[in-house]
């Protein structure tokens, strides 16, 4: 079957590989009819995210139908459409059962997340990106769609908006809060939908690409454009000078350098101190000298967030930071007695709510997928996304023709 996969950082290719088979009585296996690219597949590319091992098929994200299933699949059957959850659970471990999917004992021992299309450290599932793919204790990581979700729509439920969701359940949204997202990407997007969802009175998104801000726009937030303005100036006034309830981080780590704009003077200087702190990996070659190193880059998003939101407020951080990354502004955050909360999302845990919620016509998700291309057009696909080309925020790939 054809793959996306992973050979060294800034070579990926479409290849050829072996059709994926059970393995064990609980896996499944998906033939997939839609797949996507996720910003969290470019930090593996660009080396900002390390530990990636060559071979690996990329894709976190996945719809499909199912070919075959293992002897202790006992909820699916061949034939069935199912979305398929970017972490894998086994679904019977203490914290699959209290709902930390992303913490399962079984799939990732040793700690840390499991997910399809991941480095060594996540268990180096092979992902989506694919005709078919391997899915670890099916009957958890697979759930059924009804006829009236489409695959556009599933595409969305198997990461992004889970994760969105997620972010606005840790940041304790509730009725009338003020909320504020930082990053209008896709799971930006969604965190601003989930926010709405749970009954925020406001919602301000701060990013600094005109087409995502117009996306979070269409969703009923109030935009600010970093490379415009001030972001913390503009969230002060915009707030009464009192700042957010709660502010959600959906920009994780930066992928790529210099930041330029009226935000660069403000952090410049903390910047080089934060890189200087944190401990750095075996460099990885980056192919254009303009990348981070793993755990170099700056968590600026989260500086911003801890700065603008209001005393005793809540921060949820759902963006991507490598295990490298040591700096935070703790005493800050301490000293406006803030309550912080973070993780991988627990998929599992919302996909069947969602799933509902889009199937009842209260959300309809395909509204953030900006382009549909083919599997055979997927390397060309990553490298507009990569560019934050306008028209590129979310990208679905159909690996059937
Ligand atoms: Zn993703
Ligand atoms: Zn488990």
């Amino acid at each position: 079957m054809k793959a996306v996969v992973f050979h060294a950082v800034g070579d990926i290719r479409l290849d050829d590989v072996p059709d994926p088979k059970v393995q064990q009585p609980s896996d499944a296996v998906v033939k997939l009819t839609a797949s996507a690219i996720c910003g969290t597949d470019l930090h593996f590319v660009r080396g900002t995210m390390a530990g990636m091992k060559p071979g690996t098929v990329l894709g976190h994200e996945g719809v499909g139908i199912v070919e075959e299933v293992g002897g202790d699949v006992r909820n699916l059957r061949p034939g069935d459409r199912v979305v398929v959850g970017s972490t894998i659970g086994c679904g019977f471990c203490s914290y699959c059962r209290a709902g930390y999917y992303a913490q399962c004992d079984t799939t990732e021992p040793a700690g840390g997340t499991a997910f399809f299309g991941g480095p060594e450290a996540a268990g180096a599932y092979d992902g989506m990106q694919a005709e078919a793919v391997r899915v670890p204790f099916g009957g958890i990581n697979c759930v059924k769609l009804p006829d009236e979700v489409t695959d556009d729509q599933a595409i969305m439920i198997s990461d992004i908006f889970p994760t969105g969701f997620f972010g606005a359940k840790l940041a304790e949204v509730s009725r009338g809060d003020t909320v504020c997202v930082f990053g209008a990407g896709p799971v930006g997007i969604f965190a601003v939908i989930s926010a709405r969802l749970e009954g925020a009175g406001r919602i301000l998104c701060v990013d600094r690409h005109p087409d995502r801000l117009d996306l979070a726009r269409e969703q009923g937030a109030e935009t600010v454009n970093f490379d415009e303005e001030d972001p913390i100036d503009a969230i002060a006034r915009l707030t009464g000078g009192i700042g957010p309830d709660r502010v959600i981080d959906a920009v994780g780590v930066e992928a790529e350098r210099p930041h330029r704009g009226p935000a660069a003077g403000r952090t410049e200087t903390p910047d080089a101190e934060f890189s200087a702190e944190v401990s750095q990996t075996a460099p990885e070659a980056n192919p254009d000298g303009e990348l981070w190193q793993p755990g170099g880059a700056p968590t600026m998003a989260l500086r911003w967030a801890v700065r603008s939101v209001a005393k005793a407020g809540t921060i949820a951080i759902i963006g991507v930071y490598p295990p490298q990354v040591q700096a935070f502004p703790i005493g800050e955050a301490m000293n406006k007695n803030l309550t912080l909360k973070m993780g991988n999302c627990n998929h599992r845990r919302y996909i069947p709510e969602l799933i509902d919620i889009v199937r009842a016509g209260v959300i309809d998700p395909d509204q953030v997928l900006t382009k549909r291309e083919g599997i055979t057009s997927a390397i060309e696909a990553y490298e507009h996304f990569d560019r934050r080309e306008t028209g590129w925020t979310k990208v679905e790939l159909e690996p059937v023709g």
